[in-house]
């Protein structure tokens, strides 16, 4: 049984596309543990790494801390040059072809590490849990404006609305025309 410790640069893409991900070359911590069993060896570890996105609400950009652990079963490519019997069944080819195999004495972690950090990433990201998102009508992020809201106009009213307004101006004439009045015995 083996303990590393290793930090690497974050392969591309490593994260949910266009969502949240690891940025390219972003450090990422791994503790493994490598331990030798009969078929090959069983890599049990943890990822840890600082991903990116948006939030799905308010569009405002974000930090995620990934904490993802994995394990996986790297096998010897044949069993049989060390003198062990195949570990898998003959008739078992469907699984056969899911497993990962040491080659010259290596094993390859990017797809596992791929694999669980997908998995540990949230599919919608949120700035902070009650983010409220957008004003449907301006746009305004609301948990920036706590009380934000636009006097709603019922489409049903809007025409009534109209009307309000040409009696309002109405009565400014009447009541100008009153002054004008006014002023006219004035000047008498
Ligand atoms: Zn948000
Ligand atoms: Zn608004």
């Amino acid at each position: 049984m083996q303990r590393l410790s290793r930090t690497i640069d974050a392969p591309k893409d490593l994260g949910i596309q266009g969502v949240i991900a690891v940025p390219e070359g972003a450090p990422v911590e791994l503790e493994l543990r490598l331990e030798s069993v009969m078929e090959g060896v069983l890599v049990t570890g943890t990822a840890r790494a600082s991903a990116k996105g948006e939030c799905v609400r308010c569009l405002e950009p974000l930090d995620h801390e990934v904490d993802a652990d994995f394990q996986e079963m790297f096998s010897y490519p044949d069993a049989d040059d060390r003198g062990r019997v195949k570990a898998e069944p003959a008739d078992d080819a469907e699984e056969d072809e899911d497993r990962l195999y040491l080659e010259d004495g290596l094993f390859d972690l990017e797809p596992v590490l791929r694999d669980a950090v997908v998995l540990a990433l949230p599919m919608q990201p949120v700035c902070q849990e009650d983010c409220e998102g957008l004003c449907s009508e301006c746009g305004v992020r609301l948990s920036d404006e706590p009380g934000h809201h636009h006097d709603a106009v019922d489409i049903r009213w809007a025409a009534l609305q109209g009307l309000a307004g040409t009696i309002q101006d109405g009565e400014k004439d009447e009541m100008s025309g009153a002054e004008a009045g006014v002023d006219e015995k004035q000047e008498k």
